[in-house]
């Protein structure tokens, strides 16, 4: 295992492939109503081809296997979403060749943005994966660089300005990609891109916050430790202490 990130990511990974399965059904099902009923089959088909490399990734820095999860994706899932989705990570993929912090998270996210939008040329308000991503970014880097929050709370609420996103699609008619060929067809319903952009970031939120949580038991048992090793502590270190303090 090449490192703390990398096995981060590889948690992440393994979230989302299991939510891309489930959700594989309900978003091929979006796809029918407003394109061609293949976009939680090509996701799905996607993250299974990334967590067979589980053992490749393992060994990888986090840029390097980042950048793998791109390619593969942009090789396997085919259609729109893979040179979205894969091209734009394995693009971004460079911010983190120093590793996982608030300021590369948000450089990640930043390049993300950039590179999908224009890759495909979408704006906000077009009904596609974009109106998930542009909020959940600027809401991400708001919550970093003017609120000073930490990346986990940043991250929620880059999850809720997605929901949101979402939810803004449903009244749209589409001005790119498939679902741009049925005009008022498109009208109320979600985009599956926004839809599954969504489902992801949950996943990696659900993810930093079980590590975060499993941190802190760590932490805690590291108090404990102190506190245990302060209830050993002989007479002559508490004196030692108390003529530090004079
Ligand atoms: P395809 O449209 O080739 O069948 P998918 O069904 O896998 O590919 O993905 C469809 C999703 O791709 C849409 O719901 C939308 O979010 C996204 N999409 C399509 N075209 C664009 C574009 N030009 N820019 C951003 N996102 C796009
Ligand atoms: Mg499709």
């Amino acid at each position: 295992m090449s490192g703390e990130d990398t096995e981060a990511l590889l948690d992440a990974l393994d979230r989302i492939d299991a939510r891309l399965h489930d959700e594989q059904a309900y978003l091929t099902d979006l796809d029918s109503r407003v394109g061609d009923a293949d976009h939680g089959n090509n996701l799905a088909r996607g993250i299974s081809a990334v967590t067979e490399k589980r053992d490749d990734l393992a060994e990888m820095e986090l840029d390097e296997a980042v950048k793998t999860v791109g390619t593969t994706l942009v090789s396997e899932v085919g259609g729109a979403a893979g040179p979205l989705y894969g091209g734009s990570i394995m693009s971004a993929s460079q911010t983190l060749d120093g590793g996982l912090d608030a300021e590369s998270a948000l450089a990640f996210a930043e390049a993300y943005r950039e590179k999908l939008t224009e890759r495909g040329g979408a704006r906000p308000g077009d009904k596609t994966m974009v109106d998930a991503v542009t909020p959940a970014v600027h809401t991400f880097q708001r919550a970093i660089e003017e609120d000073d929050l930490p990346p986990i709370d940043a991250l929620a609420k880059a999850v809720d300005a997605a929901r949101r996103g979402v939810a803004y699609t449903v009244p749209l008619r589409a001005s790119k990609g498939r679902a741009s060929y049925l005009g008022l067809r498109a009208v109320g319903h979600r985009d599956p891109g926004a839809t599954s952009t969504l489902f992801i970031l949950e996943e990696l939120l659900a993810t930093a916050t079980d590590r975060a949580g499993e941190a802190s038991v760590t932490d805690a048992y590291a108090d404990d430790a102190v506190a245990r090793d302060g209830a050993s502590e002989t007479p002559a270190d508490a004196n030692a202490d108390g003529a530090e303090d004079a």
